[in-house]
C-alpha cells in the first residue's frame, strides 16, 4: 500500500516511528512536513491543540480520500472527530494499532481508535506499547536541516513519568509506570540517524534521567546512555533537556556535563509554593533552588521554565516568581502562560475558573498598559524581559528582543483563547 504521513511543520519523532513500522511491514511509505500526499492512505500526525484549529490543516485533510489522525490530540479524539474531516483517530500509542488500521480500517476489534458510526462515535480502549523497541525509523531526507531548539530530532528513550502535574499530558498519555527502550535498539537507532547526515539529537520526554528506572532507580542506566550515545555523536551534538529536579543528582549532573552540551532545563514553573502545589508538581521552592545550585556547581548550565497565569495566580504568587528568578540566576529562561491541553486536569480547572478572574481575559492595568495586553501576555512578557536581568551576566534588551518578546506573549496569549473557545465548546466531553 502506498502511504503518507504528515507532520505539519515539524518532523515529529512519532511520525518517524510509524513509517519505520510500517515501512516494515511492507508498505510504500513516505513521510513529510508539507501539507501533501500521494497516499492511497495519510497517516496525520498532530501534536498540539493549535494544529486542529488551524484552517489550512482543516482544508487539506478535506482533500484526501483517508485519513487517520495520531499524535497527542488522540487523547481527545472527540474533538477531532468533530472539528476535522477525517476516518479515525489512534486514541494512545500508536505503534501496536497503525499497520491493522491502513490494512483494514478501523473497527470496534482494533485496539486504541474512535471512529464515527452512524451517529455515534466508537472508542476502543487503547493498550500501552509492551515492548517499546521498535524498527528503524523512517528517515526523511531533509531531517539535518530541522532545528527544534537547537537539535535535528528528539528520540525517545522511555515513556512514563513518575510525576502528577495538572498541566501535562505525559503521565495522562503514557502513564505513571516508566517504560524504556533497550539500550542497543536507541544506540542502533542513532547511528543510523547519524549515517543519514543528522548531527544533533535531543532526548525527548518529562525527565531524561528516568531512563531505565525499574523498581529500584538505576541511575547506572542514564549514565550509560548518554555516555554510549555521546561517543556516536560527540557531547557537542547531544542534549539531554528536560529533567525534574528531584531526579537529578551530582553523578547525574556530572555525567550531563561530560556527556552532553552541558545544559539542564528544569520545570521550575513558579516561585510560590501555593502554586507549586496547586500544579501539583511535588516539589517545593527551596528544592527547585537547591537543584539550581547543584547543577551550576557541577558546571553545567541552568535554563528553567515558568508558568503565568495559572487559575489562582495573585499578584503576590507571581512577584514571589520574580524573586525566585533573582536567587537562582538561571542562565536561560522559558515563559509560558498555562495552557489548558484539552484531557489535563488543568483543561477542567480552567473551565470551572470564573471567567472574569481568568487572566487570560483580563485587561492589563500596570506598567504596560500601552500595550493592550491581558494580564496574562504582560505576566509573560515582564518574565521573559526579568530573565534576561537575572542572568549571572545580565543582558541589555536591545529593541529586537523586546519586539520579538512582546510578540510571542501576544501569541500565547491569542492561542490560549482560541485553546478556551474549544474547550467550551467541548465542556461535556472534557473530564
Ligand atoms: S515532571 Fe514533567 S513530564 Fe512529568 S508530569 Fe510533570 S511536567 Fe509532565
Amino acid at each position: 500500500m502506498n502511504i503518507s504521513i504528515v507532520s505539519p511543520g515539524t518532523y515529529t519523532y512519532g511520525s518517524l516511528v510509524l513509517g519505520g513500522v510500517l515501512k516494515k511491514r511492507g508498505h510504500t511509505v513516505t513521510v513529510t512536513h508539507r501539507l501533501r500526499s500521494g497516499g492511497e492512505v495519510t497517516l496525520l500526525s498532530l501534536f498540539s491543540t493549535g494544529q486542529l484549529l488551524d484552517p489550512r490543516i482543516r482544508d487539506f485533510v478535506k482533500t484526501l480520500p483517508t485519513v487517520y489522525v495520531g499524535g497527542p490530540v488522540g487523547f481527545t479524539p472527540e474533538i477531532v472527530l468533530d472539528e476535522l474531516d477525517v476516518d479515525a483517530v489512534v486514541v494512545g500509542e500508536g505503534e501496536d494499532v497503525v499497520a491493522s488500521l491502513v490494512e483494514d480500517g478501523p473497527s470496534d476489534d482494533l485496539a486504541g481508535v474512535a471512529f464515527v458510526e452512524g451517529d455515534e462515535i466508537v472508542k476502543t480502549r487503547s493498550r500501552p506499547v509492551d515492548n517499546l523497541d521498535h524498527p528503524i525509523p523512517l528517515i526523511p531526507e531533509d531531517l539535518s536541516s530541522q532545528n527544534v531548539r537547537g537539535a535535528n530530532v528528539y528520540i525517545e528513550t522511555h515513556r512514563g513519568c513518575l510525576g502528577a502535574c495538572t498541566f501535562c499530558q505525559v503521565p495522562r498519555f503514557f502513564g505513571r509506570t516508566i517504560r524504556s527502550r533497550s539500550l542497543e535498539n536507541i544506540l542502533a537507532e542513532v547511528r543510523e540517524l547519524k549515517r543519514a547526515g543528522v548531527r544533533r539529537v535531543a532526548v525527548s520526554g518529562g525527565t531524561g534521567s528516568l531512563f531505565g528506572y525499574g523498581k529500584d532507580v538505576n541511575k547506572g542506566a542514564f549514565i550509560e546512555l548518554v555516555r554510549a550515545l555521546s561517543e556516536i555523536l560527540g557531547p557537542r551534538n547531544l542534549s539531554v533537556p528536560d529533567m525534574r529536579v528531584d531526579f537529578v543528582d551530582q553523578e547525574i549532573l556530572e555525567a550531563i556535563r561530560n556527556y552532553t552540551i552541558g545544559w539542564v532545563f528544569f520545570g521550575i514553573e513558579s516561585g510560590s509554593q501555593k502554586m507549586l502545589n496547586a500544579m501539583r508538581k511535588g516539589v517545593t521552592v527551596e528544592k527547585n533552588l537547591e537543584a539550581v545550585e547543584l547543577a551550576r556547581s557541577c558546571g553545567v548550565k541552568v535554563g528553567g521554565s515558568f508558568i503565568v497565569a495559572y487559575p489562582g495566580e495573585t499578584q503576590e504568587d507571581y512577584d514571589a516568581t520574580l524573586e525566585f528568578m533573582e536567587d537562582a540566576m538561571l542562565d536561560d529562561v522559558f515563559s509560558s502562560v498555562a495552557e489548558p491541553i484539552p484531557g489535563t486536569p488543568l483543561a477542567r480547572l480552567a473551565l470551572d475558573y470564573p471567567r472574569e478572574e481568568n487572566l487570560i481575559y483580563r485587561e492589563h492595568k500596570g506598567e504596560y498598559r500601552a500595550l493592550k495586553l491581558s494580564e496574562a501576555e504582560a505576566r509573560c512578557f515582564n518574565l521573559m524581559l526579568h530573565g534576561q536581568n537575572c542572568k549571572l551576566v545580565p543582558r541589555l534588551v536591545n529593541d529586537a528582543m523586546y519586539q520579538s518578546f512582546l510578540e510571542e506573549a501576544r501569541v500565547q496569549g491569542r492561542d490560549i483563547k482560541r485553546v478556551m473557545g474549544l474547550l467550551e465548546k467541548y465542556k461535556d466531553v472534557i473530564v
